[in-house]
């Protein structure tokens, strides 16, 4: 059987063979390590240097993983070609793969040399704010560590999470923080590093990272479960490039403390619906609660999306012909589609209306619709607009976790409903 080179793929089922390297592997579980995994997820690369997204389900892990073992090149037939997701790509390519149960792995013995086997494309610090809190492409930088700090207990939207942050600097000096969660911040070796680093310098490309920033702070490169790096490893070049820019003599890695958070600060509280109702919006503006509901229905007559400032989802209004976010602080002009979905919750004290936003009504809309055995072309024809066939909700469910509005969606919106 010939073997077909990626770039030659086209959609659906296919009976051909291709032989690739498998760069990254990762599995996929959501929002946090806890739960159980969704699907693995691959970056492979053929002998031409076409690089593809790949996607196994759970159930067919088991019976796959064996030979899906990063820096192997193998050949793989039985496959499915699809559409690559309109989010969290991490290569570019319009197509990827999905293997199942029938799909043929072999390993090619002997191992080719010279094969290709990383995948990135690289992005400068100062290009970065094009991307801010987008949620488009992965993103890939090259930096020199010039500080690392522990892994910390942190709280964040609700959720014990453990994280480590890395400052990195470019060659014109400038430094950006990188802060790396869950099994990431533990598997980054940093206390070798800041080790090596005492006397050497230590180059990393980070791929599949997300450059973000939490109500205007200053921004970060957030690192989960797609995030790799390959630390001075002189068979990149652009590594053994960047080593060879830098200065005879550089400073020592500098080692950051991250406190653990304190348990009870950003305390979720437990509150009845009637007891929302009458929570005092002014003194509690700022603290999180978390019921438990029954949704009851949908809100009538509201859309389940809005104009959204592309780089701080605020609203954002057409004026003349660009828009103008709400938000005063923010000077973006670039529009999108963001979800927002009303309805209503009851308890056996009352009912409110709650708002979710974005990745948590993608997530509940899924959930939702499912066990009522809508779909979302119903969703469509209520609001009769087009930005349906552009950004469906199941397109995306790679990757709730990049977005922490899922978090402040969870804990419910107090609302106006009297
Ligand atoms: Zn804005």
């Amino acid at each position: 059987m010939d073997v077909i080179p990626l770039s030659q793929l086209r959609l659906g089922i296919q009976y051909c063979l291709i032989r690739v390297m498998i760069s990254r592997v990762w599995e996929f579980r959501g929002k946090s390590d806890d739960e159980p995994v969704k699907h693995l997820d691959l970056v492979i690369i053929d002998e031409k240097k076409t690089s593809m997204y790949v996607e196994i389900l759970a159930d067919v892990i088991e019976i796959l993983k064996t030979n899906l073992v990063e820096g192997r090149v193998v050949t793989i037939k039985k496959f499915i070609v699809h559409h690559a997701r309109t989010l969290f790509k991490v290569v570019q390519h319009p197509y990827m793969i999905k293997l199942n149960r029938r799909t043929e792995i072999t390993p090619v013995d002997p191992q080719p040399q010279n094969f290709p086997r990383h995948v990135y494309s690289l992005i400068n610090f100062s290009d970065l704010d094009h991307y801010l809190n987008m949620t488009a492409q992965f993103l890939d930088v090259i930096g020199q560590v010039v500080a690392v700090s522990n892994v910390a207990a942190i709280k964040s939207f609700g959720k014990m999470q453990t994280k480590r942050i890395v400052k990195l600097k470019d060659l014109s000096g400038h430094i950006i923080e990188l802060s790396l969660w869950g099994s990431r911040a533990t598997e980054f070796q940093g206390d070798q590093i800041y080790e090596v680093g005492q006397k050497d310098a230590v180059i990393v490309l980070f791929v599949g990272t997300l450059w973000k920033s939490h109500r205007g702070e200053t921004p970060f490169l957030s690192g989960t479960s797609a995030c790799h790096w390959y630390i001075n490893d002189e068979s990149i070049p652009e590594i053994r490039n960047f080593y060879a820019s830098l200065p005879n003599e550089v400073d020592p890695i500098e080692m950051l403390q991250l406190a653990n958070s304190n348990n009870n600060q950003d305390e979720v509280r437990q509150k009845t619906l009637l007891e929302l109702k009458d929570a005092d919006p002014f003194e509690e503006k700022t603290n999180r609660f978390e019921c438990t509901v029954t949704i009851t229905r949908l809100t009538p007559n509201q859309k389940w999306f809005y104009p959204a400032c592309q780089k701080c989802h605020s609203r954002t209004n057409l004026s003349g012909p660009t828009y103008t976010c709400t938000n005063k602080e923010c000077s973006c002009t670039e529009m999108e589609y963001r979800y927002k979905l009303s309805l209503m919750g009851s308890d056996d004290t009352f009912e409110l209306e709650f708002i979710l936003f974005e990745q948590s009504s993608k997530f509940l809309a899924q959930m939702q619709l499912a066990d009522d055995k809508m779909d979302i072309e119903t969703m469509g024809d209520q609001t009769g607009s087009g930005v349906a066939g552009s950004k469906r909700p199941y397109d995306s469910t790679t990757e709730d976790s990049e977005d922490d509005d899922a978090a402040l969606g969870t804990y419910g919106k107090r609302t106006k409903k009297q």
